[in-house]
């Protein structure tokens, strides 16, 4: 397999339901948390994310933030949400998902991570030897240079995804 492609793509996360997830045996997810859940700029989560959040919680599925931002940030989004999390992660490196994955009692084979970019969300989850859902970044043109520079790249791995599925 291709380690830069995501198992599943979604524009949004909230276009993901419980019974999708139910058919894939998906019942525990690694949320990424800027662009994925948040405007990158915003502390505020969005509230049709939350609702989603609740929604799926509701049905059972359990959730940990993984975040490559400073742990005193991504705690204040985890409390809001009432979510256990792991920060920083080190996305691309696969260890913060095992890990997390200890932590919260997670087993692989029902587990995927959700995020917004393949450099870091797709590769990490590939690598720890969970699914990888990819979702298109929240509003792209508020993220720092560095995040921004990689999108070229990745719309060059994505491309050539599309043409292989
Ligand atoms: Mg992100």
């Amino acid at each position: 397999m291709n380690f830069f492609y995501p198992h599943y793509r979604f524009g949004s996360i909230v276009e993901i339901s419980f019974e999708w997830l139910k058919e894939q045996g998906l019942s525990t997810l690694l949320l990424d948390v800027d662009s994925t859940l948040k405007y990158y700029s915003s502390p505020q989560i969005l509230p049709e994310v939350a609702d989603w959040i609740d929604q799926q919680s509701a049905c059972g599925i359990r959730f940990c933030l993984l975040s490559n931002g400073r742990q005193h940030r991504i705690r204040k989004t985890a409390d809001m949400l009432k979510l256990p999390y792991l920060a920083p992660a080190y996305k691309p490196l696969p260890f913060g998902c095992k890990k997390a994955m200890r932590q919260e009692h997670f087993e692989p084979l029902q587990t995927a991570l959700i995020g917004d970019q393949v450099f870091a969300d797709v590769l990490a989850a590939n690598l720890a030897g969970i699914r990888s859902i990819l979702v298109a970044p929240l509003r792209p043109e508020e993220e720092p240079f560095f995040a921004r520079m990689k999108r070229p790249l990745e719309r060059l791995v994505l491309s050539s995804y599309e043409r292989n599925r």
